[in-house]
């Protein structure tokens, strides 16, 4: 065999390989189509999320008995409670505040409430530029000096709102935040 022969028939090898590596990759092209689609073409898709999903915490203002149940069992001691002992030897509640850039979400903090006043909301889009914006106060009395949050409604009212006025809260603080750079 000559050596012209022999180059031909390896130039004719490398040619089937080729083939048959290129054949390789449009069968696993072939295959991805035909295959259900897995992915959310997110933010205009978002995906339902499960019943027990812990986004942003969410404080029923009149269930709370400022009993600092919730202070005591958050292990990364996120919680702060303001209260004060009322004309009827109960405790008043001044504020909570929640500081979500630390929070592991574990509810503990739902947990130990004894009164069901915590609860984790569905909301998950909170991402901010800076971390002040995820200090949220979820309950601030009418008596302690009111500061208007980011959204312009009264402290008070933010432990309250429903999950999508909260989404709605978490947007302006995002946007707050950005500005801020
Ligand atoms: S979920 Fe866990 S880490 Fe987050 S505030 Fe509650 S107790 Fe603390
Ligand atoms: S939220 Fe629940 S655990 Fe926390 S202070 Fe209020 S009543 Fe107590």
């Amino acid at each position: 065999m000559t050596m012209v022969t022999l180059q031909l028939m390896s130039g004719i090898a490398q040619v089937i390989e080729g083939f048959i590596s290129l054949l390789r990759g449009m069968w696993v092209t072939l295959k991805t189509m035909v295959r259900p689609v897995v992915t959310v073409q997110y933010p205009d898709e978002k995906l339902t999320l499960p019943d027990r999903w812990r986004g942003v915490l969410s404080l029923e203002v009149s269930k709370c008995i400022s009993c600092g149940a919730c202070v005591r069992a958050c292990p990364a001691k996120l919680i702060m409670l303001q209260s004060h002992m009322g004309n009827d030897k109960r405790r008043v509640l001044d504020s909570l505040r929640w500081l979500n850039d630390g929070c592991a979400h574990c509810d503990m903090c739902v947990n130990a409430c004894p009164t069901h006043a915590l609860a984790f909301h569905h909301d998950y889009e909170i991402a901010t530029f800076t971390r002040e914006s995820l200090q949220i106060e979820l309950a601030r009395a009418k008596t302690a000096e009111a500061t208007p949050s980011a959204a312009g409604l009264a402290e008070e009212e933010i432990g309250t709102l429903t999950p999508d006025g909260r989404s709605a809260l978490a947007s302006e603080l995002r946007e707050g935040g950005e500005s801020e750079q």
